[in-house]
């Protein structure tokens, strides 16, 4: 945690905000906070800045805080990502709030499990938390928005191609023939596969709907690897 995300109900006042539970027990036990300290804060949405440690107890920590400061810009990519074993899933979701994604979507393909659709990982409070762990190690303050789509093919024929209009869009797949670009810098949409990768009928389908098949080489990454190399690629990190 490189900063504390702050949510509205944390406040108790409009510069006052009350710490429990993960964020207190990092302050205390990581941290080794004491009364007078300046924590980094950011305030979900919002701006970033940092908070004075005003009242710490065995039960919250309340601080004075002082925004002032932008969150990094996001990252112009929607990411269509097949959706990954639940093991998996809570990193990649992480990973892709601390890279700074803000628009994943978690679609269907053949080799997605049935089951995985099952995870309570799906619930809206789960992905908030994971969502937030992430966000709370890139020092971010802008919450990712995730889309969930069940169905394959009227996913991809129906609601795809709109929301390509004005990017690059890309479906990473071993062994096709375009590399994938490097620093693209602008609006762009990437689809990623699950563990045992898209079929070829679902690629084909992507390209209908107006993806590029792009490969990362000839070796075979697991999504959580592929996710954080296809971004780097992507988009320059330290413009
Ligand atoms: N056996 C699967 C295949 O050949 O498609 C491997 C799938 S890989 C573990 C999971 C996903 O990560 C892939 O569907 C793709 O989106 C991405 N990926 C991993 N390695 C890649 C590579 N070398 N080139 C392009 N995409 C890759």
């Amino acid at each position: 945690m490189n900063h504390a995300l702050l949510f509205d109900e944390d406040f108790v006042a409009p510069n006052r905000a009350v710490l429990r539970g993960r964020r207190l027990k990092h302050i205390r036990s990581v941290l080794g906070a004491s009364l007078g300290d300046q924590l980094p804060v950011g305030r979900v949405n919002g701006l970033m800045g940092s908070g004075e440690v005003i009242k710490l107890t065995d039960s919250e920590a309340e601080l004075l805080v002082n925004l002032d400061q932008q969150p990094p810009s996001p990252l112009p990519l929607s990411l269509f990502l097949a959706m990954p074993r639940p093991k998996m899933f809570r990193r990649i979701l992480q990973t892709s709030a601390t890279l700074g994604i803000k628009d994943i979507w978690l679609i269907n393909s053949y080799k997605v499990e049935k089951s995985f659709w099952q995870t309570p990982w799906l619930s809206d409070e789960h992905l908030q938390e994971n969502l937030t762990l992430g966000l709370e190690q890139a020092k971010d303050t802008n919450m990712p928005k995730v889309h969930i789509r069940k169905l394959f093919k009227p996913f991809v024929e129906d609601e795809l191609p709109s929301l390509l209009q004005g990017k690059v869009a890309l479906v990473a797949h071993p062994g096709t023939a375009t590399p994938c670009p490097t620093y693209l810098n602008k609006p762009a949409a990437l689809c990623v596969g699950p563990e045992g990768g898209f079929t070829s009928y679902e690629v084909g389908k992507l390209e209908e709907a107006g993806c590029q098949g792009v490969h990362l080489g000839p070796r075979i990454l697991r999504v959580e690897t592929a996710v954080p190399v296809l971004v780097s690629r992507l988009f320059d990190a330290c413009l």
